[in-house]
């Protein structure tokens, strides 16, 4: 007998990620990077991903390298393993042509490799490096709303299987890291982590996108804005649909800075 079809059952939409992506050494410890490994098997593996960070601000959005260059490693002062890393993942023209699409007007292109806010989360993410990556820039200049309106364009993308991956961290006020790491997170910090993990577990979309008078210590949490607004983009996918918020990491490292990251599906 056959099974009976079942209407209801959904087409399987990819899930949206916004990753905090916290310090590069991220890259080569396995215990911070356990969380992010186990997401991405939970994940399966991606058609595609597309990733934008908070390490690539340009306006109008251009698109990285579209074959295996190698990464960039923008960043100082680190040890020579962190430097030796390698992400050969493959290129992904036929991806840099959807999103062109996408957006209705030509996309500059570039030949820049992958950046740290992205290949330190995809080494734990998917580490034998077989999914295609593009990486665009974060057009910053363009305002949080218009990158959430970004975002809602690349929404389709779910539906054709590309994991659409934005880096940064939920704060990040780099003056008051605690490399010792030892101390607890600040007030200030615990306050803007709940509320952004409040606001997006509902959804809140308005909320979010008006963080600037609802948020408590917005400025505090993020002295520039770089590493905030990649999800706002991740939102505006997410907004596009009725969504279900989940937090594959959370906690603190260096005192003040959040290590939350969130699944939109
Ligand atoms: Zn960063």
């Amino acid at each position: 007998m056959n099974q009976p079809a079942n209407p209801a059952s959904p087409t399987r939409r990819t899930p949206i990620a916004f990753v905090g992506h916290g310090a590069p050494l991220i890259a080569l410890d396995a215990e911070k990077g356990a969380p992010l490994r186990a997401w991405g098997e939970a994940l399966g593996r991606p058609r595609a991903v597309l990733a934008l960070s908070a390490h690539w601000e340009r306006a109008p959005l251009t698109s990285g390298a579209t074959e295996t260059r190698p990464l960039v490693y923008d960043f100082g002062g680190f040890p020579r393993a962190l430097y030796e890393v390698q992400y050969p993942a493959p290129g992904a023209p036929r991806l840099a042509d959807r999103v062109e699409g996408l957006l209705g007007v030509p996309m500059p292109r570039s030949a820049r490799g992958l950046d740290h806010g992205v290949w330190t989360p995809l080494v734990h993410l998917f580490p034998d490096a077989s999914v295609p990556v593009l990486q665009v820039s974060l057009p910053s200049s363009d305002g949080a709303r218009a990158l959430f309106a970004l975002g809602q364009r690349l929404a389709p993308l779910r539906d054709e299987g590309v994991l659409l991956l934005c880096s940064g961290n939920v704060t990040h006020n780099l003056g008051a890291v605690d490399f010792a790491g030892t101390s607890a997170p600040p007030r200030w910090a615990q306050d803007f982590d709940e509320w952004t993990r409040d606001t997006l577990a509902r959804s809140d979309w308005d909320a979010l996108l008006d963080y600037e008078s609802r948020a408590p210590r917005y400025r505090a949490s993020h002295p520039t804005d770089d590493h905030w607004l990649p999800l706002l983009v991740a939102a505006g996918a997410a907004s596009v649909a009725p969504t279900t918020t989940r937090f594959p990491v959370e906690g603190w490292e260096f005192g003040s800075l959040s290590r939350r990251s969130v699944e939109f599906a």
